[in-house]
């Protein structure tokens, strides 16, 4: 069935598909461009960093397995410089790449063989979101939220320490502090976590929202081994101990 167009952000949203493999390159070109996407291909890390057109990237599709670069590497570079979202793409089918590709930041996850419905609905649903959250853009720079010391400025999207010092964190991470901080001490469920992130429940064996609160918890708690500020409910989900004040 063809892509609804009026529910993406742009007309013809522009997705790179990184893929060594010249078939499944063309069959995810071929019916991805037939589903209102404009695709371009990259075989090769080094042609994805030689890549022209970045700034009109809306999306990149990226197989971890590359011939010349590692994937995870090149995962850093787009979410880091290109600050573009990434689906993961693996051959490796593991659990433990999926845990390491969001780790890493990656919006979503696909593991091959994948079905092209599964994957273009992925693909719509992390297209809907940064559209969103484009779209939703405030005109006025919105308020920072101050807790425990600690200042998120939502606008210019930086986290400030207690001692005043910036905090690199993944969009992944910025989102989920986000959620968590516009519903202080209140329970959110793994599927409430995950539906503000990616748009879908958990699954019984998901473990993306634990690592992320994890990693998380390494760059705001004074004492990750022992954190307090972000608790965890056990079986239900999180929950942002502090007040939140914005100013
Ligand atoms: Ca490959």
């Amino acid at each position: 069935m063809p892509l609804d167009a009026a529910a993406l952000p742009a007309p013809h949203p522009h997705v790179l598909v990184v893929e060594d493999d010249p078939q499944i390159a063309q069959l995810l070109a071929r019916y991805l461009g037939g589903n209102g996407l404009r695709v371009s291909t990259a075989a090769s890390g080094a042609q994805v960093r030689a890549f022209a057109e970045r700034a009109s990237v809306a999306l990149v599709l990226l197989d971890l397995g590359l011939p010349d670069e590692d994937g995870l590497q090149l995962l850093r570079l787009l979410q880091g410089q290109w600050q573009v979202p990434v689906i993961v793409v693996s051959g490796r089918g593991e659990a433990v790449e999926r845990v390491v590709g969001l780790e890493l930041g990656a919006d979503d996850y696909v593991a091959k063989p994948f079905d092209l419905r599964e994957l273009l609905a992925r693909i719509r649903s992390v297209l809907r979101r940064s559209g969103e959250r484009v779209s939703a853009a405030p005109p006025a720079p919105a308020a920072c939220l101050q807790f425990d010391g600690l200042s998120l400025d939502p606008g210019a999207r930086r986290l400030i320490d207690r001692d005043g010092r910036d905090v690199d964190l993944t969009h992944g991470e910025f989102e989920l502090l986000q959620t968590l901080l516009r519903r202080p001490q209140q329970v959110l469920s793994r599927d409430e976590l995950m539906n503000a992130l990616h748009g879908r429940d958990a699954g019984p064996f998901d473990r993306a929202i634990d690592v992320q609160i994890g990693r998380l918890r390494r760059k705001i708690e004074a004492d990750p081994a022992r954190p307090r500020l972000i608790q965890s409910i056990r079986g239900v989900g999180y929950r942002l101990a502090s007040t939140v004040r914005t100013d």
